[in-house]
């Protein structure tokens, strides 16, 4: 069975981790801890599972690391390895009006799984496997507790395929994938985890266990309901099982690479492929300073095309780009750029040693219509660029639709008077420094998403760095969202402090 992979290693030893997110926290009584011991096989009190409990992949916590700190602590990790058990953990935590926050690969980038006023975080990684596989129908239901590459190598072995490959794969779960309305890297032909799922199992926060759709492919029976819990981010409820689509393990793969003389050419490459109707796995367009950093391609900006399917769609398909792309003014490239990517693509490990170099960097993810994405994507590295500390900012093309695609915005910077020396990672001035420069970055990009009317995020969450940018954005539609979470879990225990809404325990303390 799979587990959590820690972004880098916590600086201290496992009595004196601090937390770096200041703010309430809600006690935790023994009498409670005994209750739930009484429900679940296993609840942790010790302070390295509460630590590693205490964070997530969110960027700039990897610089609290460095300094022995994690961004706030539960009181306690229960660890249910059955519905039934999970449901009594929030049953206690419902009486107790005591927070309780899920959390399974802990891979989230936005601090989402991060208890930011204690509690009980409820880890679900002992509930994973597959429950039932119909291959007549195309249909798997998966616990949520699943790793990316325990679910593969399940449905492999049944001929069978969800298609989902987030960058995060291996560290992700099919619950976190659901809660974060997550998308992976071949989703344009198999579609994003909304498509994917088709009824859920859910924990409510009293409790009750509800099922959601599964009754059919489709159901006119009101408002989807499994939509509902879809991106929800642990909020409304804890999903205890998924209901997913398959297909059948393609027969065929074909690759091919393009150079444009710059990035809105690219994009409207990739804007007439989807609108004429061809759905090739992988289409990303890199920009120039991502092609030579990617690539090695100069003055360009490189399109890596993947499909796998029928042989018949994928010659079909690839024609089809082909003749898109000349037309916008693109040529052919190596198709050993796509092996570069491929072997590539998951390899999460120059996150870290950079922010122990003292480079703060983080990856924005939105998205916006065709009609705007150029201008959008020259704003937004601009408004990076102006930030002062800024060694580069830079984006690709990550997810294509008929009306819009996802930019997705690298940038880096380091302190300007640092000289180029590396400075003292673990020390406050820096701290500060670093905090400063990144909430600039994050707030320069969403001012120049919401000039453009774009989505503030097309696939990571909200968690605690969106939680200030989220009212704005959905407008008055926000006190739906605030209406719903007043219904389904009027103490407020489940996940407090996310998506922007507000807490009876207190107000998010960041930035
Ligand atoms: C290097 C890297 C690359 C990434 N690439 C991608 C990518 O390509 N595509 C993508 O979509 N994301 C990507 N992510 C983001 C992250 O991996 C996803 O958001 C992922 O879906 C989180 O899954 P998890 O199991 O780690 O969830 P966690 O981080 O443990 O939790 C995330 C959120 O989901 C909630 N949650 C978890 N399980 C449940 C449940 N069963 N019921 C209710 N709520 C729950 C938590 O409360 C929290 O709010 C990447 C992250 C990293 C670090």
């Amino acid at each position: 069975m799979s587990s959590p992979t820690p972004v880098t290693p916590i600086d201290a030893p496992a009595g004196s981790i601090g937390e770096r997110l200041g703010g309430p926290r809600v006690p935790v009584d023994d009498a409670l801890v005994r209750r739930l011991e009484e429900v679940c096989p296993v609840v942790e009190v010790d302070g390295r599972s509460r630590a590693e409990a205490g964070r997530d992949w969110w960027p700039i916590a990897i610089s609290w690391a460095v300094s022995g700190k994690v961004p706030a602590m539960p009181a306690a990790v229960a660890k249910p390895a059955a519905a039934q058990e999970l449901a009594a953990v929030l049953r206690c935590c419902h009486e107790a009006r005591v927070p309780v926050t899920a959390m399974a690969g802990r891979s989230g980038v936005c601090g989402s799984s991060v208890p930011v006023f204690g509690g009980i975080a409820l880890d679900l990684c002992a509930m994973a496997g597959l429950r039932e596989v119909d291959d007549v129908s195309l249909l798997a239901e998966a616990l949520p507790g699943t790793f990316g590459p325990d679910l593969e190598e399940a449905l492999r072995g049944r001929g069978v395929t969800l298609g989902h490959w987030p960058q995060s794969m291996a560290l992700s779960t099919v619950g976190g994938w659901l809660a974060c309305r997550g998308a992976g890297q071949y989703s344009t032909r198999y579609g994003k985890i909304e498509d994917m799922v088709v009824g859920l199992e859910v924990a409510l926060a009293d409790g009750r266990l509800i099922r959601t759709g599964g009754t059919g492919p489709r159901a006119a029976t009101g408002p989807d309901l499994t939509q509902l819990f879809v991106g929800s981010e642990g909020v409304l409820g804890v999903i205890t099982s998924a209901l997913l689509r398959l297909h059948p393990v393609p027969a065929d793969e074909r690759r091919a690479a393009y150079l444009f003389p710059d990035f809105v050419a690219g994009l409207s490459a990739c804007r007439t492929i989807l609108r004429r109707g061809a759905t090739p796995a992988v289409l990303r367009l890199y920009d120039a300073v991502e092609s030579k950093r990617n690539f090695d391609v100069d003055g360009h900006s490189t399109l890596i095309v993947l499909d796998e399917a029928d042989p018949a769609l994928l010659e079909a398909t690839m024609a089809l780009v082909s003749e898109e792309v000349g037309a916008s003014g693109g040529e052919v490239g190596d198709p050993a750029l796509v092996d570069r990517w491929m072997e590539h693509r998951n390899d999460v490990s120059a996150l870290a040693p950079l922010y122990r170099a003292g480079i703060v960097v983080d990856t924005i993810e939105v998205a916006g219509r065709w009609s705007v994405l150029g201008r959008l994507y020259e704003d937004a590295v601009r408004a990076v660029g102006e930030v002062p500390g800024t060694l580069v900012a830079s984006a690709h093309q990550s997810h294509s639709y008929p009306d819009g695609a996802c930019l997705y915005f690298t940038f880096a910077g380091r302190h300007p008077e640092s000289g180029g020396e590396d400075p003292d990672v673990a020390d406050e001035g820096h701290r500060r420094w670093a905090e400063g420069y990144y909430a600039a970055a994050w707030e320069a990009v969403m001012g120049v998403v919401e000039r453009h009317g774009a989505a503030i995020s097309h696939h990571h969450g909200i968690g605690v760095n969106r939680a200030r940018f989220m009212a704005p954005a959905l407008g008055e539609a926000f006190s739906v969202l605030r209406a719903c979470k007043e219904a389904l879990d009027p103490r407020g225990i489940l996940n407090p402090g996310k998506l922007g809404l507000p807490s009876p325990f207190g107000e998010v303390p960041w930035p």
